[in-house]
């Protein structure tokens, strides 16, 4: 049985990983001609955290990131309104969340997934067509044959617009800004994730290294906002505490882009190929689960792929997978939209400080709890 995985990001090098684990191999097609240590921070949490502990990676993660032991979420003068502990969320669900560099993780994962599967570079998918019972994979360059397709490639999915050519993305009409800043924070922010609220912009930080500091900036875009450089962000934020401007002045490039989704798919899969990560779910990352939710569809669709015939495969995937995943896109959308408005920001914020501990603990169950 020949299973191919389109795209080579944090989902596919996870799926890859995780079918390994179970004696089955596959092989990656990547479009990248190769896996440059790119992008910016990505907080990886509990529920990512645990999947990656299954898979014998924790350690890795650990010694190559910061763990985050409080996430707090600020005024513009970093003074907090709520604060989340990591010590009571890894006491409950066994991991706290980490900060690493992106590109480095899926420098981790691609050298963990090419132990056992081959990792075809400057291969990208085209087309897909359909042969008896099995499919061809048309690549720039080459064509192959392949019996199971799961399609890892991201929000513009070449694997989606084939098996589903009417799917729609969202603009939420924000704009963020990321990067990576040289810079040592004080002792006592160091080992803490930072939200700070104000204007109707956000700005969160934390230390992933030693001296490296990620951060983000997410405000609405409104035509101007969408111009501006790294150098303009100091005066944008000015509002903001001077660390933040610090922080800034300590980059030396940034990642800029609008933040969109993907609009609910009906299905994930047909009979020979099934959709993960942010190729069948993606989320605006107000929540800071997209990567998350890719590591867990590749935990799911091994544990699965491991003791069934692929079309069961993925409809029990589906059944398993779609409640959470719903639940974070939707929250994530809804999230952004009260964040970056000016009545939302405020009632948001009220919120927040009022909102009892028993809710909290609620919301962090739905997504930190991984339940095979
Ligand atoms: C600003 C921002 C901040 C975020 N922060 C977080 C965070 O803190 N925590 C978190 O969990 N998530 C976060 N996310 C979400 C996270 O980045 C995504 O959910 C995650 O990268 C999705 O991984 P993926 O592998 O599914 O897709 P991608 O990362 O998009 O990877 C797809 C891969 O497929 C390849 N590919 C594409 N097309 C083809 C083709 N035709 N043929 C072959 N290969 C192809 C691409 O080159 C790429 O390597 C954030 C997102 C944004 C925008």
């Amino acid at each position: 049985m020949k299973i191919s995985i389109i795209g080579g990001g944090i989902t596919g090098l996870t799926t890859a990983i995780a079918l390994n684990r179970k004696g089955i191999n596959a092989r990656v097609f990547e479009a990248a001609e190769e896996m440059n240590e790119i992008g910016a921070g990505v907080w990886l949490q509990p529920n990512a955290m645990r999947v990656l502990d299954l898979l014998g990676l924790k350690e890795t993660i650990l010694q190559n990131g910061a763990a985050i032991n409080k996430m707090e979420i600020t005024n513009q003068k970093l003074k907090p309104f709520k604060e989340i502990k990591a010590k009571t969320v890894e006491d409950e669900y066994g991991n706290r969340t980490i900060g690493i560099h992106r590109g480095l993780l899926q420098k981790l994962l691609f050298e963990e997934a090419s132990k056992k599967s081959e990792i075809f570079l400057g291969h990208k998918l085209e087309s897909i067509e359909a042969k008896e019972n099995k499919s061809i994979l048309n690549f720039e360059k080459q064509t192959i044959e392949s019996d199971i397709i799961l399609g890892c490639d991201g929000i513009h999915s070449n694997v989606r617009k084939t098996i589903f050519p009417k799917t729609e993305l969202r603009n939420s009409g924000q704009i963020c800004w990321r990067g990576i800043a040289e810079f040592e924070l004080p002792s006592h922010l160091k080992e803490l994730g930072k939200e700070c609220w104000g204007n109707q912009i956000r700005f969160g930080f934390s230390e992933i290294a030693p001296g490296k500091v990620y951060w983000f900036g997410v405000a609405k875009n409104n035509g101007e906002t969408s111009k501006l450089q790294l150098q303009d962000l100091p005066k944008f934020l000015k509002e903001f505490d001077p660390l933040i401007s610090e922080i800034i002045k300590n980059t030396t490039s940034i990642h800029t882009g609008t933040l969109s989704d993907l609009k609910r798919l009906e299905k994930w899969s047909n009979n020979t190929t099934c959709l993960l990560g942010d190729a069948a779910h993606a989320t605006t990352p107000n929540m800071g689960q997209g990567a998350c939710q890719g590591i867990e569809d590749a935990y799911y669709i091994a544990e699965l792929l491991s003791k069934n015939q692929a079309q069961l495969a993925f409809e029990q995937f589906e059944k398993l997978r779609r409640k959470k995943v719903d639940y974070v896109v939707n929250n994530s959308w809804r999230f952004g939209k009260m964040a970056h408005s000016k009545m939302g920001q405020s009632l948001m914020i009220m919120l927040m400080k009022t909102t009892p501990q028993s809710v909290l603990d609620k919301t962090m169950k739905k997504l930190y709890r991984v339940d095979f």
